[in-house]
């Protein structure tokens, strides 16, 4: 006899039981001496230690631990590691805040402890939430961005990208957050709108007259290097060539024609600053100009701004259009919405700095990327071209080199007599610059033993693209190609141009290969009114409140329901109150089942005397499997979840069990023979029902699993049980339209019943069925006795010709006349 199912399901206790059984179990251990089941290796994001497991971050891994979880009952041996990403800014930001700091009130080393005690912190919130949510993580891999030994494996890559000619140092503009103090690359700048004045400013001929200009910020005129019209504008044609004043300064510039100018902004001349935006960048070289810097690190102004100097950009800009009033050369201002750049971390706007800083040269990989972004696979297809634009949109190299604490040191020294730069040797890694000296006894070039440090550190993205490999095992393994390319790589779209793009030129920088052979995208989550989701707009869930309210099994339904893969999802409650309903009515309707089958065992030749009914639904669940693994094969985790819960919920649960349940309770009427055809049945689709959800619903098939077939089946948990294999020759399509009309009939049957306000199980003295068709008054007389035992009908005729009475719904030729 089986163990019967207890009448209250407590998913919840479920759910946190199983948590710490499959981590005893070791369930989800990846194992290296396996070496028969092939290999699939995900590379799993390691997330930015912000402290919370946002609602996006369940549906990001929500996706792929149901690719884990499909993937290991497919027969893979799943790598699915989980590291952290601690390093940048933010937690740095975090840090100064709370203890009313900057970056270089304190000296680096008490800066960085700061920053990692709330790292841990942060770790440990993040991780109870992963694990809440019960994803198939191999924790014996878990790893962190801060530690010695990632540096080590940051600093390595960094050696070899430079040794192989990828990494240069060099003094160009970058995108500067005069807040953060620090360079930032392309990737980290935002865009926003907002209302400014357009300001137009006389500048003085040297032959005598005016030109106007028009400028949104009056205060880099200091760093004004020309003055520019399009060659095309004939208002202007004359002055091209011509000298013409810097206000506030003495400096003459030559007015230049360049076809970037827009001839209908402003007055259709512009002054070229050094820089007011990308564009001037541009003029500049191409022009061959000079270059004037006016804005310090902080944001202030430099000496170049003679007599502004000191002040912040924004007291500049009033200080100079005063003096300029004074003067009698501001002819108006006109108001304007304008495009900003701002620092992706703090939303201050950004200003383009000249600075030496490190690059890598990843603009010449461009070609490549677009290469493989196009033999990737990519769910959903489209995405690929998220990359590939991205890729070709750069106009710089990536700056790799930040001006903060927090990071991954630069492992280089320069000499102090010759400037020789010092790249640390593979072997001395990891090491930190700042606190240590090159292993060597002087400088190679010129004998000096006296070294400076680089302080500056690395981009957070320069530890975090090189996963692929690092999960791989690289570079300690020997067999780290086993896991290399990762088989998948998961990614918001959000950040397609940063991860998966950085992932993309530094392994092919470093290997040669690409680093991934698919990528699953995963959409932003919503708010519960369907705008972005943000604290200020009220309308924010955070994760633990669903999952301590619902559950993990109800929260990962609602994030696979909640729309295609790669789209945008709105997070809503019914979603997930609908998710826990259908576990409720699982667990009720597997309880219901194992006692019905309580005295069942499996006969040695597997064969029943199998009802229509019976070949209908064992038809139907083999239909599903065909449907649920092609949808998980293809990442359509929506189609996956919600076929399955409608055929367990509606066909199942609805008809099938209630189509049965007489033949089960009357053996001496119908025999014992169709009693256990019918116990075979449920027993085997609901086996198959859990089986498909497993991947999604992990916990609460887990516990019906071991309660009612872990003792026949022989595997220590569903989730590492075999995928059902498809049966094609079970799908039958003239059963299947045969047991939907026996089911039709029942559903009708039962419905007149309750139009009627009679219970489901009043006798019925007589039915007589106008089948409209000899074929269908056949399969309607095959179903009979299930029919007539569902819906207790004593007298039951059947009629091959069209008649009166009640419709059958969808079959207008099939009515009948009940009478109780
Ligand atoms: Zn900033
Ligand atoms: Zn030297």
């Amino acid at each position: 006899m089986r163990q019967s199912l207890p009448k209250d399901s407590n998913i919840l206790e479920i759910e946190k039981k199983w948590q710490s059984k499959w981590e005893e179990m070791g369930t989800y251990r990846f194992d290296w001496n396996d070496l028969e089941r092939p290999v699939f290796s995900i590379d799993t994001p390691p997330p930015y230690t912000s402290g919370e497991f946002h609602i996006g971050l369940v549906l990001n891994w929500t996706y792929f631990d149901v690719v884990a979880r499909y993937k290991r009952m497919r027969g893979y041996n799943v790598h699915f590691p989980q590291g952290w990403d601690c390093h940048g800014l933010p937690v740095e930001v975090v840090v100064e805040k709370a203890n009313k700091i900057k970056k270089t009130d304190v000296p680096p080393d008490q800066f960085r402890k700061l920053c990692m005690q709330l790292v841990e912190k942060n770790i440990e919130d993040m991780k109870k939430s992963i694990m809440r949510l019960g994803c198939s993580i191999d924790w014996s891999t878990e790893y962190r961005t801060m530690n010695p030994d990632y540096w080590r494996r940051t600093q390595l890559s960094y050696i070899l990208l430079y040794n192989k000619g990828f990494i240069y140092r060099g003094k160009h503009p970058v995108n500067w957050c005069p807040r953060c103090e620090t360079a930032i690359a392309d990737a980290e700048v935002e865009y926003d709108t907002r209302n400014a004045e357009l300001h137009y400013i006389k500048f003085k001929l040297e032959e005598g007259g005016f030109l106007e200009i028009a400028t949104t910020r009056p205060e880099l005129i200091p760093a004004c290097v020309t003055v520019a019209v399009n060659p095309n504008d004939e208002r202007h044609a004359q002055y091209v060539g011509k000298s013409i004043q810097v206000p506030t300064t003495d400096r003459m510039v030559k007015i230049i024609a360049d076809e970037m100018v827009d001839p209908k902004f402003g007055t259709g001349a512009v002054m070229i600053c050094t820089y007011g935006d990308k564009a001037d960048v541009k003029t500049v070289i191409k022009h061959d100009l000079p270059v004037i810097m006016c804005i310090d690190d902080k944001g202030r102004m430099t000496q170049n701004a003679g007599k502004y100097v000191g002040m912040k950009s924004e007291e500049a800009k009033k200080a100079v259009l005063a003096d300029l009033k004074g003067q009698g050369l501001v002819d108006k201002a006109e108001p304007l919405t304008q495009e900003v750049s701002l620092c992706w971390r703090c939303r201050t706007p950004i200003e383009i700095l000249e600075r030496e800083q490190w690059f890598m040269k990843t603009r010449i990989l461009t070609d490549d990327v677009e290469k493989n972004a196009l033999e990737i696979t990519w769910y959903p297809d489209y995405m690929k071209h998220r990359l590939i634009d991205w890729a070709k949109s750069l106009e710089w190299d990536w700056v790799i080199s930040r001006q903060r604490v927090f990071a991954t040191p630069i492992p280089i020294w320069y000499c102090n007599n010759c400037n020789e730069i010092i790249l640390a040797k593979p072997e001395w890694v990891p090491i930190d610059p700042r606190t240590e000296k090159p292993k060597i006894a002087k400088c190679p070039k010129c004998g000096s033993k006296d070294f400076k440090p680089e302080r500056d550190v690395l981009d957070t993205w320069f530890d975090s693209s090189i996963t692929c490999a690092v999960h791989a095992g690289w570079p300690d393994r020997k067999d780290w190609h086993r896991l290399f390319p990762a088989s998948m790589h998961p990614s918001g779209v959000d950040i397609i141009r940063t991860w998966a793009y950085y992932l993309m030129v530094r392994h092919l920088a470093l290997f040669n290969e690409k680093p991934y052979q698919s990528c699953l995208i995963n959409g932003m989550v919503l708010g519960t009114d369907g705008r972005e989701m943000h604290k200020h707009l009220g309308n924010y869930v955070a994760s633990l409140e669903v999952m301590s309210k619902y559950g993990a099994d109800a929260t990962r339904q609602w994030a696979t329901a909640g729309g295609a893969t790669g789209s945008d999802i709105p997070f809503r409650w019914p979603d997930v109150e609908y998710g826990w309903r259908f576990l409720i009515k699982l667990w009720n309707a597997s309880r219901f089942v194992n006692d019905l089958i309580a005295d069942f065992e499996m006969n040695e030749k597997g064969e029943y005397a199998l009802q229509p009914l019976d070949k209908w639904i064992l038809s139907k669940a083999e239909r599903l499997t065909k449907k649920v693994t092609d949808a998980l094969e293809r990442c359509q985790f929506n189609i996956a979840i919600e076929e399955t819960r409608n055929f367990a919920w509606h066909v199942f649960c609805d008809c099938y069990i209630e189509a049965v349940k007489d033949r089960l309770y009357k053996p001496e009427h119908y025999g014992e023979e169709k009693r256990k055809a019918a116990q075979y049945t449920l027993y085997t689709v609901l086996y198959r029902i859990l089986q498909l959800l497993a991947p999604i619903t992990p916990h609460v098939t887990e516990e019906i699993y071991q309660i009612m077939y872990a003792d026949d089946k022989g595997c220590k948990s569903i989730n590492l049980s075999v995928w059902p294999a498809l049966d094609e020759k079970l799908i039958d399509e003239e059963i299947e339209k045969h047991g939907d009309l026996i089911v039709a009939v029942i559903n009708e049957i039962r419905r007149e019943k309750s139009e009627k306000h009679m219970p489901l199980n009043t006798p019925v003295k007589r039915l007589k069925t106008y089948a409209g068709s000899k074929d269908f008054a056949k399969i309607i007389a095959e179903g009979k006795e299930d029919i007539c035992g569902t819906c207790k009908i004593e007298d039951f005729e059947v009629v091959s010709k069209k008649g009166d009475g009640r419709e059958v719904a969808n079959y207008s030729d099939v009515h009948f006349v009940m009478e109780c």
